[in-house]
Protein backbone atom coordinates (compact mmCIF):
# COMPACT_ATOMS: atom_id res chain seq x y z
CA UNK A 1 0.00 0.00 0.00
CA UNK A 2 1.16 4.02 -0.68
CA UNK A 3 2.50 5.33 2.17
CA UNK A 4 -0.19 8.58 3.62
CA UNK A 5 1.16 11.62 2.52
CA UNK A 6 1.84 14.37 4.98
CA UNK A 7 -0.01 17.00 3.68
CA UNK A 8 -3.19 17.22 1.33
CA UNK A 9 -5.86 19.71 -0.13
CA UNK A 10 -8.89 20.74 1.74
CA UNK A 11 -10.77 23.49 3.05
CA UNK A 12 -9.77 25.75 5.69
CA UNK A 13 -12.59 28.16 7.74
CA UNK A 14 -9.48 30.89 9.24
CA UNK A 15 -12.31 32.77 10.85
CA UNK A 16 -16.26 33.02 11.02
CA UNK A 17 -18.16 34.22 8.06
CA UNK A 18 -20.30 34.01 4.98
CA UNK A 19 -19.24 31.20 2.09
CA UNK A 20 -16.41 33.30 1.60
CA UNK A 21 -14.47 32.09 4.45
CA UNK A 22 -14.52 28.12 2.56
CA UNK A 23 -10.45 28.56 1.61
CA UNK A 24 -9.01 25.85 -0.55
CA UNK A 25 -6.04 24.41 0.66
CA UNK A 26 -2.93 22.42 -0.64
CA UNK A 27 -0.85 22.52 2.30
CA UNK A 28 -3.02 20.95 4.82
CA UNK A 29 -1.48 18.58 7.37
CA UNK A 30 -2.98 15.26 7.06
CA UNK A 31 -4.51 14.56 10.49
CA UNK A 32 -2.37 11.92 12.66
CA UNK A 33 -3.77 8.53 14.27
CA UNK A 34 -4.76 8.15 17.62
CA UNK A 35 -5.69 5.48 20.30
CA UNK A 36 -9.08 4.02 18.57
CA UNK A 37 -9.09 6.15 15.47
CA UNK A 38 -8.58 4.63 11.72
CA UNK A 39 -7.45 7.21 8.70
CA UNK A 40 -9.90 7.52 5.73
CA UNK A 41 -9.10 8.86 2.43
CA UNK A 42 -12.09 10.80 1.65
CA UNK A 43 -14.11 9.92 -1.56
CA UNK A 44 -16.89 11.71 -1.38
CA UNK A 45 -17.84 14.46 1.55
CA UNK A 46 -21.71 15.26 2.76
CA UNK A 47 -23.11 19.26 3.11
CA UNK A 48 -25.10 19.73 6.01
CA UNK A 49 -26.76 22.78 6.94
CA UNK A 50 -25.12 22.50 10.37
CA UNK A 51 -21.68 23.08 8.08
CA UNK A 52 -23.01 26.88 7.32
CA UNK A 53 -23.97 27.10 11.62
CA UNK A 54 -20.18 26.29 12.36
CA UNK A 55 -18.89 28.34 9.69
CA UNK A 56 -21.12 31.28 10.57
CA UNK A 57 -20.01 30.74 14.43
CA UNK A 58 -23.80 29.99 15.14
CA UNK A 59 -22.30 26.91 16.66
CA UNK A 60 -18.81 27.72 18.56
CA UNK A 61 -15.27 26.00 17.29
CA UNK A 62 -11.78 26.58 17.18
CA UNK A 63 -10.19 28.31 14.70
CA UNK A 64 -8.70 27.88 12.01
CA UNK A 65 -11.01 24.79 11.03
CA UNK A 66 -11.57 22.28 8.57
CA UNK A 67 -15.38 21.74 8.89
CA UNK A 68 -17.78 18.81 7.54
CA UNK A 69 -19.15 16.15 9.86
CA UNK A 70 -19.47 13.13 7.42
CA UNK A 71 -18.12 11.83 4.64
CA UNK A 72 -17.06 8.22 2.38
CA UNK A 73 -14.05 6.91 1.71
CA UNK A 74 -11.26 4.00 2.29
CA UNK A 75 -9.63 3.07 5.09
CA UNK A 76 -5.70 3.92 4.51
CA UNK A 77 -4.76 3.27 7.83
CA UNK A 78 -5.26 1.94 11.54
CA UNK A 79 -4.27 2.64 15.12
CA UNK A 80 -2.99 -0.63 16.50
CA UNK A 81 -5.43 -0.32 18.99
CA UNK A 82 -8.43 -1.03 16.20
CA UNK A 83 -9.31 -4.12 15.54
CA UNK A 84 -12.29 -4.55 13.40
CA UNK A 85 -11.48 -2.27 10.81
CA UNK A 86 -8.71 -3.00 7.90
CA UNK A 87 -6.80 -1.24 5.30
CA UNK A 88 -8.46 -1.07 2.29
CA UNK A 89 -11.97 -1.36 3.73
CA UNK A 90 -14.87 1.22 2.41
CA UNK A 91 -16.92 3.32 4.96
CA UNK A 92 -19.26 5.88 5.47
CA UNK A 93 -18.78 7.75 8.64
CA UNK A 94 -19.91 10.17 10.68
CA UNK A 95 -17.64 13.12 12.96
CA UNK A 96 -19.59 15.61 15.74
CA UNK A 97 -15.36 16.81 15.58
CA UNK A 98 -15.92 18.11 11.87
CA UNK A 99 -12.92 17.91 9.93
CA UNK A 100 -13.93 15.67 6.61
CA UNK A 101 -13.79 18.98 3.48
CA UNK A 102 -10.78 17.41 3.20
CA UNK A 103 -8.65 14.64 1.68
CA UNK A 104 -8.00 12.50 5.10
CA UNK A 105 -9.67 12.53 8.15
CA UNK A 106 -9.80 10.11 11.41
CA UNK A 107 -12.43 8.76 11.90
CA UNK A 108 -14.08 6.71 15.26
CA UNK A 109 -15.43 4.44 12.84
CA UNK A 110 -24.44 9.34 4.50
CA UNK A 111 -25.78 8.62 6.65
CA UNK A 112 -25.85 12.01 8.79
CA UNK A 113 -29.36 13.12 7.56
CA UNK A 114 -30.61 9.32 7.27
CA UNK A 115 -29.82 8.63 11.33
CA UNK A 116 -31.33 11.69 12.14
CA UNK A 117 -34.67 11.18 10.55
CA UNK A 118 -34.15 8.09 11.96
CA UNK A 119 -33.40 8.70 15.23
CA UNK A 120 -36.28 11.25 15.61
CA UNK A 121 -39.03 9.54 14.19
CA UNK A 122 -38.20 6.72 17.01
CA UNK A 123 -36.71 8.62 19.76
CA UNK A 124 -38.07 12.06 19.65
CA UNK A 125 -41.29 10.88 19.27
CA UNK A 126 -42.30 7.57 17.91
CA UNK A 127 -44.12 8.01 14.65
CA UNK A 128 -47.27 5.62 14.59
CA UNK A 129 -49.61 4.84 11.81
CA UNK A 130 -52.09 7.18 11.65
CA UNK A 131 -50.57 9.94 13.39
CA UNK A 132 -51.00 13.46 11.61
CA UNK A 133 -46.99 14.68 10.97
CA UNK A 134 -45.42 17.72 9.38
CA UNK A 135 -42.52 17.97 7.89
CA UNK A 136 -40.87 21.30 7.21
CA UNK A 137 -38.64 21.38 4.28
CA UNK A 138 -39.94 18.43 3.28
CA UNK A 139 -37.89 18.78 -0.24
CA UNK A 140 -34.37 19.23 1.44
CA UNK A 141 -32.46 16.93 3.01
CA UNK A 142 -33.45 15.55 6.45
CA UNK A 143 -36.97 16.45 5.51
CA UNK A 144 -37.35 14.02 2.61
CA UNK A 145 -36.20 11.13 4.41
CA UNK A 146 -38.49 11.85 7.10
CA UNK A 147 -41.36 12.24 4.53
CA UNK A 148 -40.43 8.86 3.33
CA UNK A 149 -39.81 7.33 6.69
CA UNK A 150 -42.96 8.40 8.37
CA UNK A 151 -45.40 7.73 4.73
CA UNK A 152 -43.68 3.96 5.35
CA UNK A 153 -45.12 4.06 8.49
CA UNK A 154 -48.46 4.78 7.51
CA UNK A 155 -48.57 8.09 9.60
CA UNK A 156 -50.25 11.00 7.39
CA UNK A 157 -47.66 13.44 6.14
CA UNK A 158 -47.76 17.04 5.41
CA UNK A 159 -44.90 18.98 4.18
CA UNK A 160 -44.15 22.41 3.19
CA UNK A 161 -41.61 23.16 0.64
CA UNK A 162 -41.02 26.42 -1.08
CA UNK A 163 -41.13 26.21 -4.82
CA UNK A 164 -44.00 24.20 -6.99
CA UNK A 165 -40.82 21.94 -8.06
CA UNK A 166 -39.93 21.20 -4.52
CA UNK A 167 -43.24 20.85 -3.39
CA UNK A 168 -43.66 18.30 -6.41
CA UNK A 169 -40.87 16.29 -4.78
CA UNK A 170 -42.24 16.54 -1.20
CA UNK A 171 -44.97 14.32 -2.92
CA UNK A 172 -42.37 11.88 -4.15
CA UNK A 173 -41.03 11.68 -0.85
CA UNK A 174 -44.30 10.26 0.68
CA UNK A 175 -46.21 13.80 1.95
CA UNK A 176 -49.76 13.26 0.99
CA UNK A 177 -50.03 16.83 1.65
CA UNK A 178 -47.79 19.86 0.53
CA UNK A 179 -48.23 23.72 1.20
CA UNK A 180 -45.88 26.46 0.43
CA UNK A 181 -43.46 27.66 2.59
CA UNK A 182 -43.38 30.81 1.31
CA UNK A 183 -47.13 31.38 2.97
CA UNK A 184 -47.91 33.49 5.58
CA UNK A 185 -47.54 31.76 8.71
CA UNK A 186 -51.27 31.98 9.76
CA UNK A 187 -52.50 30.90 6.08
CA UNK A 188 -50.41 27.83 7.15
CA UNK A 189 -52.15 27.06 10.18
CA UNK A 190 -55.50 27.90 8.63
CA UNK A 191 -54.59 25.12 6.08
CA UNK A 192 -53.18 22.34 8.17
CA UNK A 193 -56.13 22.96 10.21
CA UNK A 194 -58.84 22.36 7.18
CA UNK A 195 -56.96 19.26 5.96
CA UNK A 196 -56.69 17.46 10.06
CA UNK A 197 -60.39 18.75 9.89
CA UNK A 198 -59.91 20.63 13.47
CA UNK A 199 -57.55 18.06 14.88
CA UNK A 200 -53.90 19.45 14.49
CA UNK A 201 -50.54 18.03 14.16
CA UNK A 202 -49.64 15.67 16.61
CA UNK A 203 -45.80 15.67 15.69
CA UNK A 204 -43.92 18.92 13.84
CA UNK A 205 -40.50 18.26 12.98
CA UNK A 206 -39.14 21.63 11.92
CA UNK A 207 -35.65 22.13 11.10
CA UNK A 208 -36.57 25.89 9.61
CA UNK A 209 -36.70 27.14 13.57
CA UNK A 210 -37.33 31.20 13.77
CA UNK A 211 -39.91 31.33 10.96
CA UNK A 212 -41.90 28.51 11.92
CA UNK A 213 -41.87 28.10 15.67
CA UNK A 214 -44.63 30.02 16.56
CA UNK A 215 -46.95 28.84 14.15
CA UNK A 216 -45.88 25.19 15.32
CA UNK A 217 -47.32 25.95 18.52
CA UNK A 218 -50.45 27.14 17.08
CA UNK A 219 -50.92 23.74 14.71
CA UNK A 220 -50.15 21.38 17.23
CA UNK A 221 -52.61 19.07 18.01
CA UNK A 222 -53.03 18.54 22.62
CA UNK A 223 -50.52 16.58 23.31
CA UNK A 224 -48.64 16.83 20.33
CA UNK A 225 -44.63 16.72 19.87
CA UNK A 226 -43.12 19.81 18.47
CA UNK A 227 -40.05 18.50 17.54
CA UNK A 228 -37.49 21.54 16.60
CA UNK A 229 -33.92 20.77 15.73
CA UNK A 230 -32.71 22.59 13.68
CA UNK A 231 -31.42 26.84 12.55
CA UNK A 232 -32.47 27.02 8.52
CA UNK A 233 -34.19 30.47 8.99
CA UNK A 234 -32.25 31.51 12.33
CA UNK A 235 -32.75 29.92 15.91
CA UNK A 236 -35.55 29.70 17.88
CA UNK A 237 -35.66 33.12 20.66
CA UNK A 238 -35.51 31.31 24.35
CA UNK A 239 -39.44 29.96 25.15
CA UNK A 240 -41.54 30.11 28.48
CA UNK A 241 -42.55 26.72 29.70
CA UNK A 242 -46.38 28.31 30.23
CA UNK A 243 -46.85 28.03 26.42
CA UNK A 244 -46.56 24.96 26.18
CA UNK A 245 -49.52 24.59 28.15
CA UNK A 246 -52.17 27.02 26.40
CA UNK A 247 -55.30 26.57 25.06
CA UNK A 248 -58.54 25.47 26.47
CA UNK A 249 -58.60 22.81 27.36
CA UNK A 250 -54.30 23.05 28.08
CA UNK A 251 -52.29 21.35 25.14
CA UNK A 252 -50.23 20.01 26.99
CA UNK A 253 -47.34 20.08 24.08
CA UNK A 254 -43.86 18.24 24.78
CA UNK A 255 -41.22 20.37 23.32
CA UNK A 256 -37.86 18.75 21.70
CA UNK A 257 -35.01 19.86 20.58
CA UNK A 258 -33.11 16.46 20.14
CA UNK A 259 -29.37 16.33 18.25
CA UNK A 260 -28.51 12.81 16.51
CA UNK A 261 -25.03 13.12 18.46
CA UNK A 262 -26.75 12.65 21.34
CA UNK A 263 -28.79 9.27 19.82
CA UNK A 264 -26.05 7.42 18.41
CA UNK A 265 -23.20 7.94 21.55
CA UNK A 266 -22.30 4.08 21.95
CA UNK A 267 -21.26 1.40 19.50
CA UNK A 268 -24.33 -0.37 20.36
CA UNK A 269 -26.43 2.67 19.43
CA UNK A 270 -24.72 4.03 15.90
CA UNK A 271 -24.70 -0.19 14.89
CA UNK A 272 -28.30 -0.76 15.79
CA UNK A 273 -29.29 2.71 13.71
CA UNK A 274 -26.73 2.73 11.11
CA UNK A 275 -27.95 -1.56 10.54
CA UNK A 276 -31.81 -0.37 10.27
CA UNK A 277 -31.27 2.69 8.11
CA UNK A 278 -29.37 0.30 5.38
CA UNK A 279 -31.99 -1.84 5.79
CA UNK A 280 -34.62 0.72 4.89
CA UNK A 281 -32.69 1.43 1.80
CA UNK A 282 -32.10 -1.66 0.42
CA UNK A 283 -35.80 -1.85 0.78
CA UNK A 284 -35.96 1.27 -1.07
CA UNK A 285 -38.06 3.27 1.60
CA UNK A 286 -35.14 5.53 1.45
CA UNK A 287 -34.59 6.39 -2.00
CA UNK A 288 -31.53 9.41 -1.49
CA UNK A 289 -32.16 9.47 -5.77
CA UNK A 290 -31.69 13.11 -5.44
CA UNK A 291 -28.18 14.50 -5.22
CA UNK A 292 -26.62 17.42 -6.52
CA UNK A 293 -22.75 17.10 -6.90
CA UNK A 294 -19.77 20.10 -6.29
CA UNK A 295 -16.34 19.67 -6.42
CA UNK A 296 -14.59 19.78 -2.85
CA UNK A 297 -12.80 23.01 -4.02
CA UNK A 298 -16.32 24.61 -5.06
CA UNK A 299 -18.08 23.93 -1.48
CA UNK A 300 -18.63 27.90 -1.24
CA UNK A 301 -20.96 27.23 -3.58
CA UNK A 302 -22.84 24.39 -2.33
CA UNK A 303 -22.99 26.35 0.85
CA UNK A 304 -24.54 29.46 -1.18
CA UNK A 305 -26.83 27.12 -2.77
CA UNK A 306 -27.82 25.63 0.17
CA UNK A 307 -28.37 28.59 2.30
CA UNK A 308 -30.60 30.23 -0.47
CA UNK A 309 -33.35 27.27 -0.41
CA UNK A 310 -32.14 26.26 -4.18
CA UNK A 311 -31.18 22.88 -3.19
CA UNK A 312 -33.07 19.61 -3.06
CA UNK A 313 -32.28 16.63 -0.89
CA UNK A 314 -28.34 15.87 -0.63
CA UNK A 315 -25.50 18.25 -1.62
CA UNK A 316 -22.29 16.04 -1.88
CA UNK A 317 -18.60 17.02 -3.12
CA UNK A 318 -16.22 15.05 -5.03
CA UNK A 319 -12.68 15.16 -3.23
CA UNK A 320 -9.64 15.22 -5.84
CA UNK A 321 -7.87 11.66 -5.37
P1 LIG B 1 -32.13 21.31 3.81
O1 LIG B 1 -31.75 20.61 2.56
O2 LIG B 1 -33.43 20.93 4.44
O3 LIG B 1 -32.11 22.87 3.55
C1 LIG B 1 -32.81 23.75 4.37
C2 LIG B 1 -34.19 24.07 3.82
O4 LIG B 1 -34.89 24.85 4.79
C3 LIG B 1 -34.19 24.94 2.58
O5 LIG B 1 -34.00 24.21 1.38
C4 LIG B 1 -35.57 25.58 2.64
O6 LIG B 1 -36.57 24.74 2.04
C5 LIG B 1 -35.88 25.60 4.14
N1 LIG B 1 -35.92 26.99 4.62
C6 LIG B 1 -37.02 27.62 5.08
N2 LIG B 1 -36.72 28.87 5.42
C7 LIG B 1 -35.42 29.05 5.17
C8 LIG B 1 -34.55 30.17 5.30
N3 LIG B 1 -34.97 31.37 5.77
N4 LIG B 1 -33.25 30.03 4.94
C9 LIG B 1 -32.81 28.85 4.47
N5 LIG B 1 -33.60 27.74 4.33
C10 LIG B 1 -34.90 27.86 4.68
O7 LIG B 1 -30.93 21.16 4.86
P2 LIG B 1 -30.49 19.86 5.71
O8 LIG B 1 -31.30 18.69 5.34
O9 LIG B 1 -29.01 19.76 5.68
O10 LIG B 1 -30.87 20.31 7.20
C11 LIG B 1 -32.23 20.59 7.54
C12 LIG B 1 -32.29 21.07 8.97
O11 LIG B 1 -32.01 19.98 9.83
C13 LIG B 1 -31.26 22.16 9.27
O12 LIG B 1 -31.84 23.10 10.14
C14 LIG B 1 -30.17 21.38 10.00
O13 LIG B 1 -29.43 22.18 10.86
C15 LIG B 1 -31.02 20.38 10.76
N6 LIG B 1 -30.27 19.19 11.21
C16 LIG B 1 -30.25 18.93 12.55
C17 LIG B 1 -29.63 17.82 13.03
C18 LIG B 1 -29.66 17.55 14.47
O14 LIG B 1 -29.05 16.58 14.91
N7 LIG B 1 -30.37 18.34 15.26
C19 LIG B 1 -28.90 16.89 12.14
C20 LIG B 1 -29.04 17.22 10.73
C21 LIG B 1 -29.69 18.35 10.29
P3 LIG B 1 -37.85 25.42 1.29
O15 LIG B 1 -37.30 26.55 0.47
O16 LIG B 1 -38.37 24.28 0.48
O17 LIG B 1 -38.79 25.87 2.37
Amino acid sequence: MASTPQTMSGILIEEPGDAEVLKWKTDLAVPQLTEGKILVKNEWVGVNYIDTYFRKGLYKAPMPMITGGEAGGIVVDVHPSVSNFKPGDRVGYLSSTRGSYAQYNTAAASLLQGLTALTFIREAYPVKAGDWVLVHAAAGGVGSILCEMCSSIGAKVIGTAGTPEKMETAKKNGAEWVISSRKPQDELVAEIMKITEGHGIDCVFDGVGAATFEADLQLAARKATVCVFGNASGAVPPVDPLRLSAGTPAKNLKLMRPTLFGYVVTAEEYNKYATELLGMIEKGIVKLERTSTYQLENAKQAHIDLESRKTTGKLLLQVPQ
